[in-house]
């Protein structure tokens, strides 16, 4: 692995993915600070592609710290919404972010629709510097449907409300194990480690 990725700066604020990705990437020897551990403040996240904006932010934050950065952008996509919220995730029902409002309007939606089928996407993009003109990119998709009563009260966003038929729960009433070795985010991590051990 390049030297540079052993110490990572994670261009996210989002505490509960913080602690996912600390749970991941320690047993492989690599230190991961958050950004705003660093002083950088949010990158924007003006794209329509979660691949743009994960770029952005990675890029963002490798600025800011001088430091090689993993950039990450994810989101639920509800089929019958046409993948929304998608890019929109953590701001659906607008400024200032709130889960609980996110979830209310998700609900509110679906109410009358179905079926309620939906995805959470990952796509994570580390790069060694700001201008790295080889980023590594990896994505990871976790299948489920939505619930209109929630369950649980581990993970965050919309995980009470996120069911997985073949577990027979919501992922907030997943063990964290169990949610990071499942996840989305699980899935592309594994795949961005493979990718950046043979880097
Ligand atoms: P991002 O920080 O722009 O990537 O926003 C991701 C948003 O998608 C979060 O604020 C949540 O609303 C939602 N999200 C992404 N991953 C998860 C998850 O594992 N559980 C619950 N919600 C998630």
């Amino acid at each position: 692995m390049d030297e540079r990725f052993k110490r990572l700066v994670l261009a996210s604020s989002n505490p509960g993915k913080l602690g996912e990705f600390k749970a991941l990437l320690a047993p492989l020897g690599i230190a991961l600070s958050s950004q705003a551990e660093h002083g950088v403040t949010e990158a924007s996240e003006p794209y329509a592609t979660f691949l743009e904006n994960a770029l952005e932010k990675a890029r963002h934050a490798s600025l800011a710290t001088g430091q090689a950065a993993l950039g990450d952008d994810s989101g639920l996509c509800v089929d019958v919404l046409g993948g929304a919220p998608g890019v929109h995730s953590a701001r659906y029902a607008g400024e200032p972010r709130s889960d609980e409002r996110n979830n209310q309007r998700l609900v509110a939606e679906l109410a009358s629709l179905g079926p309620r089928t939906a995805h959470y996407y990952c796509v994570l993009v580390a790069v060694r510097h700001r201008d790295d003109p080889e980023p590594m990119v990896a994505e990871g998709r976790w299948d489920g449907e939505v619930v209109l009563v929630p369950r649980g009260r581990g993970g965050f966003g919309y995980d009470p409300y996120f069911y997985l038929p073949a577990e027979g729960c919501t992922a907030a009433e997943l063990a964290p194990e169990r949610k990071n070795l499942l996840s989305h985010r699980a899935q592309a991590l594994r795949r961005l480690l493979a990718r950046l051990g043979a880097a």
